[in-house]
């Protein structure tokens, strides 16, 4: 336990913060701080083949142990923390045997962490939390992760006894602004399949995803003087918000859980002459994400339609970007893979917690790319914010699990599992 805790702060003590805006990878140079620094700790706990690139992605492998053939399985986890809240300065504080009460976070600001509000909290009475100090992120999502794998592997190295194939672990840089997987290497990893250690609740197993656009309208108008306008002037704003009217009104993410799609705005500012509505559209179902997009087309055709006499061009101009898919339509055909960890957790006395993920994963997109890549716990809560928290335990379990995952992989027979 107290190792998992050193290791956790070495890493979440450095400040990895990617950069939406930035057009290099890493998309900040600090990344490269701890992408370094886990080049040096991988060697030193005695992986082989320790690699880092120019874009920052490190790379090791732990070689079999056992003289028959077993696939090679990956693990990954993503260094970098998300531009939505400050990850600089990050002081954690340990508060051993949580009691189930508030947590004072930062006394000076009266900032709580409260099992009121965060009843998960109450999971976790009598374990070790790691918290914030109510001003900072934590780093959890996903320095637990790096956390699970780099400890699990000193694990199997120092105890040669427990057998497993050949196992690659990567790190990479900016997940949290969607390149993660950009320029992760399939071929130089090798592995058959991989998991990505970057869920958060203990149990958590996902392998479902939503197919995801990104939608950019823009509204042009016409400026006339207020006083003159009849029949002459286009307000912009007024057709972005009529568009917006007339989207499904319960279909967005405040309204919808479980496999239920959405269209979301995401951001919408103009003047009379030119507004701009950006817009994002999910769902878990192929046939109704696509739809949803059609929809979008349709609405875009109705208003060019209607202003098509009176001002001879589109005054709607719409672009939708396809951002990701399902997994699930790459995982299921190896769902072995997603057993095997069912099996792991549950042997450990762990209960799988198996749901569609609302949001994608660099997975999701590594199963595109020939990686199928389904996501397990690593433990942490309230990512992206100064109530974050982390339980030991719960990255004990992970490491555990990453572990069992490798001795199943080692004694299962694939060959009447392989596609
Ligand atoms: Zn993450």
């Amino acid at each position: 336990m107290q190792d998992i805790i050193n290791r956790f702060i070495s890493y979440v003590t450095i400040d990895t913060e990617s950069d939406p805006n930035s057009e290099t990878t890493p998309s900040t140079e600090k990344q490269w701080n701890l992408a370094n620094k886990l080049v040096d700790e991988l060697k030193a706990i005695g992986m082989h083949d320790v690699t880092i690139d120019k874009h920052s992605y490190v790379m090791a492998t732990l070689p079999s142990n056992v003289s028959h053939q077993v696939p090679t399985i990956g693990f990954v986890a993503h260094f970098d923390t998300t531009p939505d809240f400050t990850g600089a300065n990050v002081t954690p504080q340990i508060v051993e045997n949580y009691d189930g009460k508030d947590i004072v976070l930062n006394k000076e600001q009266n900032i709580v962490l409260s099992p009121n509000y965060f009843k998960d909290l109450l999971l976790y009475k009598g374990q070790t939390l790691i918290t914030t100090n109510g001003l900072t992120l934590l780093g959890a999502d996903d320095k637990a992760g790096i956390t699970e794998i780099v400890t699990a592997m000193e694990y199997l190295i120092n105890n040669p006894e427990v057998k497993h194939g050949k196992i690659r672990v990567c790190f990479t840089p900016d997940e949290e602004i969607g390149r993660g997987a950009d320029l992760f290497d399939v071929k130089k990893f090798g592995a058959d399949w991989a998991y990505t250690m970057d869920g958060s609740q203990i149990g958590e197993l996902e392998y479902e995803n939503f197919n995801a656009a990104g939608v950019k309208i823009t509204f042009k108008g016409k400026s006339v003087h207020p006083g003159y306008a009849k029949g002459k002037m286009i307000n912009s704003m007024l057709l972005a918000n009529d568009f917006i009217n007339e989207l499904p009104k319960n279909e967005i993410p405040q309204e919808t859980k479980g496999y239920e799609g959405f269209f979301h705005v995401t951001q919408l500012s103009g003047s009379i002459e030119e507004t701009k509505l950006e817009l994002i559209i999910r769902d878990h179902d192929m046939k109704k994400f696509k739809e949803r997009k059609k929809m979008v087309e349709n609405i875009t055709k109705k208003f060019n339609k209607k202003y098509a006499k009176q001002f001879g061009e589109d005054i709607v101009i719409t672009e939708i970007k396809d951002q990701y898919y399902n997994m699930k339509e790459k995982v299921e055909p190896v769902m072995f893979i997603v057993d095997l960890a069912e099996k792991a957790m549950k042997s450990l006395g762990i209960k799988p917690l198996i749901k569609p993920i609302r949001g994608g994963t660099d997975g999701c997109r590594l199963s595109y790319m020939g990686l199928p890549c389904p996501n397990i716990f690593a433990g942490g809560h309230n990512f992206h914010g100064k109530y974050e928290y982390v339980p030991v335990e719960s990255m004990k379990k992970a490491v555990d699990v990453i572990i069992k995952i490798a001795e199943l992989t080692a004694t299962t027979d694939f060959s009447k599992k392989k596609k």
